[in-house]
C-alpha cells in the first residue's frame, strides 16, 4: 500500500515533547516538507538544543509549557492546528521512579486535552504509544490484536497504564466524536539525541563502553528487544500521519537481540575494554519484545532500513562528539 503525503506546506503542527530524542527528530523532518510546526516543551526529560538549529526558522515556534496543565495562552497555539503529534511523555525506566505523577498526568489529563483541541480543530491527532501496552508479554512476537500483561500496580505502571489510557481516551474520541486518530505503538528506539544518563540500556552502555567502565546489564541479560534506529520510527510515523489508517500500528524493527549481546556489540563497536557485568533487574521488566509488522507493512508499506550495527555506529559517532 502507497500512502500519499497528506502534511506539507501550509500545514500548521502541533508537536507536544518537541525537544525531546524521537520528537526533535519528527519536528525536523516536518520542517523539511515545509510545515510549520509548533513545539511545545517544557524540558522535563527533553532539551533546547535539540532544537537549537531551529530556532532562526520562521516556520518554527517552540512554546515552554507543561502540557498537562491545558493548552498554554500563545499565539502560535492560539491558531487552528491541522495534526496534533502527542509525543510527550518521560520514557526511561529510570523516570518511572522520579516522575511517576508527571507520568501520569501526561498520559492522561494533557491526552484529553489535546483530544479536545483536535476535536475542535478538526485536525488528525496521532498518539504516541509504546509496546509496554503489552507489558510483559505472553504472545510473540507482538501484533496489535493482543491486550496484554501488565501489572497494574507496579513500578513500571504509571508509564504503561498511562499509555494504555491514552490509547482508549483516544479510540473513544473517535468513536464519539468523530476524530480523525491515529496511535502508534513505538518499539524501543534509539539513536543520536539520546541523553547519555537517561538510564535506557543503550546510551548507558555508550557511555559506559567509553568511559572503560564496567557495562551493567540488567539480570542475565538473556532478555531481549527489537532496537529501531530512530530516523526508521520517524518515516513509519511519518506513514502512520499521512494515512487515514487509526491503528494500533507497531513501529520499530525485528532485529530482536538479547542483552548481553547488545552489550557486547557496543563494546566491540566502541573499541572498549569495558567488561560486562551483570546487576539486579527491575520488577515487571519484560522478557522479550518484537513487534509483528505485518500490519505497518500492508497497511503504510513501512519498512524499516537501517542494521543495528550501523545505528549504534551512528549513535556513537553523536555520543562521541557530545562527550568529547
Ligand atoms: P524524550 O524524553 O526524549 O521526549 C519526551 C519529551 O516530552 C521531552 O522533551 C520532555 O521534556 C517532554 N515532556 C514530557 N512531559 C511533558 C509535559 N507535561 N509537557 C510538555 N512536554 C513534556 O523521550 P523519547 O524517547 O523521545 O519519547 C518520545 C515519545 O515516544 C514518548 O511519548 C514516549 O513514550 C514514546 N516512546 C518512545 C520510545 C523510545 O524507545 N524512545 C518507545 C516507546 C514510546
Amino acid at each position: 500500500m502507497k500512502v500519499e503525503q497528506r502534511f506539507g506546506p501550509g500545514h500548521r503542527i502541533l508537536v507536544t515533547g518537541g525537544a525531546g530524542f524521537v520528537p526533535s527528530h519528527l519536528v525536523d523532518s516536518l520542517i523539511e516538507r515545509g510545515c510549520t510546526v509548533v513545539a511545545l516543551d517544557n524540558f522535563v526529560t527533553g532539551s533546547k538544543e535539540n532544537v537549537a538549529h531551529l530556532l532562526d526558522t520562521p516556520t518554527f515556534t517552540l512554546v515552554e509549557a507543561d502540557i498537562s496543565d491545558g493548552l498554554p495562552s500563545h499565539p502560535a497555539v492560539a491558531e487552528r492546528f491541522d495534526a496534533i503529534l502527542h509525543m510527550a511523555s518521560p520514557a526511561s525506566p529510570t523516570d518511572f521512579e522520579k516522575l511517576p505523577v508527571e507520568i501520569l498526568r501526561v498520559g492522561s489529563v494533557a491526552t484529553l486535552h489535546l483530544l479536545e483541541r483536535a476535536a475542535a480543530d478538526g485536525a488528525r491527532f496521532l498518539l504516541a504509544s509504546t509496546s509496554e501496552a503489552y507489558g510483559d508479554p505472553k504472545e510473540h512476537p507482538q501484533r496489535e490484536t493482543y491486550w496484554g500483561n501488565v501489572n497494574p500496580i507496579g513500578i513500571r505502571s504509571v508509564y504503561d497504564e498511562a499509555k494504555r489510557f491514552s490509547e482508549a481516551a483516544t479510540m473513544a474520541y473517535r468513536r464519539s466524536r468523530g476524530v480523525d486518530t491515529a496511535i502508534v505503538r513505538i518499539f524501543n528506539t534509539y539513536g543520536p539525541r539520546m541523553r547519555p544518563d537517561d538510564g535506557r540500556a543503550i546510551p548507558t552502555f555508550i557511555s559506559q563502553a567509553m568511559r572503560g567502565e564496567p557495562i551493567t546489564v540488567h539480570g542475565t541479560g538473556n532478555q531481549t528487544r527489537s532496537i529501531c534506529y530512530v530516523a526508521d520510527l520517524v518515516r513509519g510515523i511519518l506513514l502512520l500521519l499521512d494515512s487515514t489508517e487509526s491503528g494500533p500500528v507497531n513501529c520499530g524493527t525485528e532485529h530482536e537481540m538479547s542483552m548481553r549481546e547488545l552489550a557486547e556489540t557496543i563494546v566491540s563497536l566502541c573499541d572498549s575494554r569495558s567488561q560486562v557485568t551483570f546487576v539486579t533487574r527491575s520488577a515487571d521488566d519484560p522478557e522479550m519484545r518484537r513487534p509483528d509488522l505485518t500490519l505497518a507493512r500492508e497497511a503504510l508499506g513501512y519498512e524499516p532500513t537501517v542494521a543495528p550495527e550501523e545505528g549504534l555506529r551512528r549513535t556513537i559517532e553523536h555520543f562521541r562528539k557530545r562527550l568529547g
